[in-house]
């Protein structure tokens, strides 16, 4: 049996590992991904503060997997034909008896005019270190700074974490009281997340916002970014010297050219509880390919919810355990929400962190709690030391 596994990231790795821990010889399984290199993301905040280095969060997956007696497929996916069960890439055509979507999210840069020119992006290695330059030049001319989500943005996690992070680097550069600090969001309240919040997060944040002396804006949408300002949906207009945006986050063009595949608008696959497919039932995905309905009502502004990496991980074990479960013969799947999944974070706020813990990662909860530690982000380090070990050795079972 042959399964063929797109996208080797915190979704993809895991569900090739498992999938190959469980089913052995029985099963081959295939990786095809665009980048040989394991990048693990969630640091991408630090490197433009030189906190990190990207040889410092990235392994070779290639050699891994390879080791792991997974094969390995350096090359783009262009698209999927479900019918006859190939999949088209660069290198050829790749045939499967189950086929694994892990392709994760395409950035839509377009979402406001002057967002890809002026506005500095983190979540790639070189947009990371493209901010680093940014902010070298920065500092030797400082002035006012915005940073924030666009519209549609779901990912603001990440964009909370670099904004606590700027600040606890513009006092250590000594330029904080020359700068103005913005906050901009579509959230409809500080530290909604597009989870509906958490019990007291939005008092914390609050308090942060009047600590670092931080303005912020909510449910504000961004109209256009200039090189000296931002222009907000509500006519607003900030000025800015330097500029970090999160923008929403779409599916992959793999996914848009495989219209049989039924993607939502924003190009997402529809799967059942189970991670697969609603029509194929040999196609699964899992991490962020998988469409999530929103768990809240939408504000004025509209936003998304987040995708983290531990419901990626854990979809990818799921489909793991259901493609070997139906090579033995059996019916019953594993299944398990995408909002019923535990809620795992640690947000890292410039050397302070919050930990955000609750056993479902959508309301209703019985558990939620947000602890703040103030003392040092060791929890976030500890995540990292731990992640990036436990997959550089293959270990994907493990939490
Ligand atoms: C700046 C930032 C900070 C974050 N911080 C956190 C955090 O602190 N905690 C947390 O839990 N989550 C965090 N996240 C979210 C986390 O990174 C994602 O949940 C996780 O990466 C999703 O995993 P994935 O496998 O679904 O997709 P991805 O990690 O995006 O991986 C997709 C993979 O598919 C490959 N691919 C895509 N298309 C093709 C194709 N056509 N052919 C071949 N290969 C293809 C890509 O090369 C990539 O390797 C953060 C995200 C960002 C951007």
């Amino acid at each position: 049996m042959r399964t063929v596994v797109i996208g080797g990231s915190f979704a993809g790795l895991t569900a090739a590992l498992e999938l190959k821990r469980k089913g052995k010889e029985q099963h081959e399984v295939t990786v095809i991904d665009k980048s040989p290199l394991f990048l693990f993301i969630p640091s991408l905040i630090w490197v433009p503060f030189g906190r990190r280095e990207i040889k410092d969060i990235s392994f070779r997956k290639d050699t891994l997997l390879r080791k792991k007696g997974v094969e390995f497929m350096n090359t783009e996916a262009l698209n999927v034909d479900p019918e006859n069960k190939i999949v088209k890439t660069s290198m050829g055509d790749v045939s499967y008896d189950h086929l694994v979507i892990a392709t994760g999210p395409k950035v839509k840069y377009d979402v406001a005019p002057g967002v890809k020119e002026y506005a500095h992006y983190i979540g790639t290695p070189n947009g990371a270190m493209k901010t680093r330059a940014a902010l070298e030049e920065f500092k030797e001319n400082p002035g006012p700074i915005v940073i924030g989500a666009t519209q549609n943005a779901g990912c603001m996690g990440a964009a909370y974490e670099f904004l606590f992070n700027i600040e606890k680097w513009l006092r250590e550069q000594h330029i904080r009281k020359k700068v103005d600090l913005y906050w901009i969001t579509p959230e409809t309240y500080l530290g909604h997340f597009g989870i509906d919040g958490m019990p007291g997060g939005e008092t914390m944040l609050k308090s942060f916002m009047k600590m670092f002396h931080i303005h912020y804006r909510t449910e504000v949408g961004v109209k256009e970014v200039f090189p000296d300002k931002v222009e907000l949906t509500s006519g607003e207009v900030l000025p800015s010297k330097f500029t970090m945006l999160m923008p929403p986050f779409i599916g992959v063009d793999f996914v848009k050219n495989s219209p049989a595949l039924r993607a939502t608008e924003t190009g997402y696959i529809p799967v059942t509880n189970d991670y697969r497919h609603l029509t194929y039932q040999d196609v699964w995905a899992a991490g962020i390919a998988v469409d999530v309905k929103l768990p809240f009502k939408p504000g004025k502004v509209p936003f998304s919810g987040p995708k983290t990496g531990y419901p990626s991980d854990e979809t990818g074990k799921i489909v793991a355990e259901n493609i070997y479960r139906l090579s033995k013969g059996k019916t019953k799947l594993k299944e398990k929400a995408w909002g019923r999944i535990p809620g795992i974070c640690v947000m890292d706020a410039g050397k302070k962190e919050v930990i955000i813990i609750s056993d479902t990662l959508f309301k209703p909860r019985k558990f939620a709690i947000m602890i703040p530690n103030v003392l040092y982000d060791f929890n976030k380090v500890l995540f990292e030391k731990y992640f990036l070990w436990k997959t550089k050795h293959g270990l994907s079972y493990l939490p």
